[in-house]
């Protein structure tokens, strides 16, 4: 895991105030505006953030197809089906549906899966090309960018899967911060969905990135004026595939961010193209996520794009 992501940011920005309250006490002569310039408060929003959706944006399948429904010997249709006829009928969150019913099958079979076997898991989780590799070519990307010096890329995932399944995969180390659904084992008879992570419930998560408040224990509600947020919602990226992830988007596209829908590479565009024509997102490409590929192209694009912004404002903030 990288470090989590947030504590730094707050540090560098409470520095300066106490450094203008003593300037208004000192009996110094004025300062000229180039000695004023060179001491105001550094430009600290050089952080990108790229979040990303798992299930269908990563991975070509849900999580849970990989290893846990084979485990109990259910298909994949056969499980969802049951998953949404139940919400359906109980009228019953379709998440904590699955959550729930995972392990009830699991118990009526019995099976027992805990933290460490679906942790275990996480290793049969397949991705689309280029995903394990993408990380550090993106980062690579930046890095060999004169006008990127200081800029920092920070992966983050926000997905309703669990979040045992994905401290499994090959990938969950390149993650700045992961936000999933989990369990609360040996709780009761039956793990209890401890988080759900839902799909409007995914924008809480992208404030949380937006405020430097990652510490699922972090009030998120309070008022943070926009000038106190270390990474602004203009320096975000996201990354989905479906309806799932409409809310998350919509959110970085009022607020200047930027979102990329993807499809499966031998699967149709059709959902992507109605997202597209909805506004609901910059670009949409297959999930390739290889070097060259239109995804990576796309997405190197919109970086430039911030990386042009992030030296713009830089640079006017040593003015005036
Ligand atoms: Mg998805």
């Amino acid at each position: 895991m990288v470090e989590r992501a947030g504590s730094k940011d707050r540090n560098k920005r409470m520095t300066p105030r106490g450094r203008e309250s003593s300037d208004v006490l000192s009996r110094e002569p004025a300062l000229t505006n180039r000695q004023a310039a060179e001491i105001k408060k550094p430009f600290t929003k050089k952080s990108i953030a790229l979040v990303y959706d798992f299930d269908g944006t990563l991975s070509p399948k849900p999580m849970q197809e990989y290893a846990f429904l084979p485990k109990l010997g259910i298909t994949a249709k056969d499980f969802w089906a049951e998953c949404t006829a139940l919400a359906r009928a109980e009228r019953a969150d379709p998440l904590i549906t699955y959550m729930h019913l995972m392990y009830k099958k699991a118990k009526e079979k019995g099976v027992r899966i805990d933290r460490a076997d679906l942790v275990a898991q996480g290793r049969d989780v397949e991705f689309y090309p280029g995903v394990e590799q993408w990380f550090g070519e993106i980062e690579a990307y930046v890095a060999s960018k004169i006008q990127a010096d200081g800029v920092i890329i920070k992966h983050y995932l926000v997905s309703s899967g669990l979040t045992e399944i994905v401290e499994g995969t090959s990938i969950y180390k390149n993650f700045a911060n992961v936000f999933a659904s989990e369990y609360w084992f040996d709780a009761y008879d039956l793990p209890f969905p401890k988080r759900v992570i839902t799909d409007t419930g995914k924008t809480q998560y992208l404030f949380r990135i937006n405020k430097g408040l990652e510490d699922y224990n972090d009030s998120i509600n309070a008022h943070m004026p926009e000038e106190l947020r270390p990474i602004p919602f203009s320096n975000m990226i996201y990354f989905g595939d479906g309806e799932t992830d409409v809310p998350s988007m919509a959110l970085l596209k009022k607020n200047g961010g930027a979102a990329i829908a993807v499809h499966a590479p031998d699967g149709s565009a059709e959902k992507c193209v109605e997202l597209f024509n909805a506004g609901r997102c910059d670009f949409y490409a297959s999930a390739d996520y290889r070097p060259g590929s239109d995804l990576y192209r796309r997405t190197t694009l919109l970086l430039d794009r911030m990386i042009a912004d992030i030296r713009i404002k830089e640079e006017g903030a040593g003015l005036g």
